[in-house]
């Protein structure tokens, strides 16, 4: 067994990984390396719809998207291997119950500095044609929100990170995390312990299998979500934005020009997934459910079939909102986890890296102080 050690090791390199590894290794002197099991951004990260929302209901959700649509505007003027299309988002309510809540967090993320309109349901074949409106009550629109493409900007970040001096490993599990009360952590690759002053665990759903030996038990229930991509239509535009409808918790977004992907919440995507042997393609029961959806919220796309589509992970939470913070094991407070996202990490990755990356440095959160995700605040 050979030693190694570094000022922080980061375990996945998913786009939260990579990115706190980023800002680590491009705006800090520290020695930082990454271990990857996979390929970088290859598991939930490459499977997820690149959606970028700013529209969220809490003070700290929209600021970290907002910090975050501000970096990934950066990544895509410094390359072009960075696609950032601000389409815009519109979220339907169908309810006045929605729409009451719409008008709550549209307040609060107005305050924000957030531009954020309300359309009437008479105008909103103006922004999708194709969308039919009967039954909306109202919708939100915010032209900032869009779509990143989620592989390339990962891998992008890894090359920018490498260059900056950072160690990255591909297809290198990381087998094990160890913590004493001397304040060192360490983590088991291959047959090398590994020791940094701060570990920072961010391997998505499968983040808790490295803590089997340990008192620590992260509350993440990995859940299955379904992709499909429909044949190109001449509606659609790649101008189009991104549309939820909050009732049916299904959403749309053009794809590849004239296509549209389509995912959202659906009965059989409800259950815990197995994380080893989940099914990655989508099923019938899936393209069913998005053939009677695009029925219904859609007009002149009746012959629309569905052409392809997959399946993938997002880790869910009690209440919704994401772990992240330090878990103090025997007293080693070098520990850092990162995970369950709720479907909402990838938007959120630049501006989590920002902050865990200041957390390491400064020994507390700085500006976006990030202790209402704190990993423990279940067990209090
Ligand atoms: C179908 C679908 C659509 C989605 N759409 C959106 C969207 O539109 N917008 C949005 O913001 N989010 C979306 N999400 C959620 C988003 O994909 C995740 O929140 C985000 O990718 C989480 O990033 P991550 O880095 O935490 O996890 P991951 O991308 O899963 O990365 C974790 C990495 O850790 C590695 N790893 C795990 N254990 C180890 C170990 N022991 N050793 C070494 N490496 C390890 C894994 O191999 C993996 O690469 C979607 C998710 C799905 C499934």
């Amino acid at each position: 067994m050979t030693r190694e050690t570094y000022d922080v090791i980061l375990v996945g390199g998913g786009i939260v990984g990579i990115s706190t590894a980023y800002h680590l290794s491009t705006r800090t002197d520290l020695d930082v390396a990454l271990f990857e099991a996979d390929r970088i951004g290859g598991r939930s990260t490459g499977r997820s719809a690149g959606g970028i929302r700013q529209q969220f209901a809490t003070e700290l959700e929209v600021r970290l998207a907002m910090e975050s649509v501000e970096q990934f505007g950066r990544f895509a003027e410094e390359t072009d291997r960075v696609t950032f299309s601000q389409n815009g988002y519109l979220l339907l309510a169908r309810t006045d119950e929605e729409a009451a809540r719409l008008r709550t967090n549209a307040k609060r993320q107005r305050q924000l500095g957030l531009d954020v309109r309300e359309l009437a349901p008479e105008t909103l074949t103006e922004y999708v044609s194709y969308l039919r409106p009967d039954d909306i009550v109202v919708a939100n629109y915010c032209p900032t929100d869009g779509v990143v493409e989620p592989h390339t900007v990962t891998r992008w970040l890894s090359d920018r990170t490498r260059e900056a001096g950072a160690t990255v490993r591909e297809q290198t599990p990381v087998t094990g995390v160890r913590t004493n009360a001397t304040g060192e952590t360490s983590v088991i690759v291959g047959n090398d312990e590994i020791s940094a002053e701060h570990v920072i665990v961010a391997g998505g759903v499968w983040s808790e299998r490295l803590f089997s030996t340990m008192r620590l038990s992260l509350p993440v229930d990995p859940t299955r979500i379904q992709i499909v991509v429909t044949d190109h239509h001449t509606e659609i535009t790649e101008d189009d934005p991104f549309v939820i409808d909050l009732q049916r918790k299904m959403f749309f977004r053009p794809e590849g020009g004239s296509s549209l992907l389509v995912s959202g919440q659906h009965p059989t995507a409800d259950a815990p997934a197995d994380i080893q042997s989940y099914n990655k393609s989508h099923d019938y029961a899936f393209s069913a459910a998005v053939s009677e959806f695009l029925l219904e919220r859609t007009t002149g796309l009746e012959d629309l079939q569905i052409a392809t589509g997959w399946a993938g992970l997002k880790g869910v939470t009690p209440d919704g909102l994401p772990l992240v913070g330090p878990v103090s094991v025997d007293d080693d407070e070098g520990l850092i986890v990162a995970t369950g996202f709720n479907g909402h990490g990838f938007m959120l990755a630049p501006a989590i890296g920002r902050a865990l990356s200041e957390y390491v440095v400064e020994g507390t959160w700085t500006d976006l102080n990030l202790e209402p995700f704190s990993p423990t605040r279940f067990d209090r």
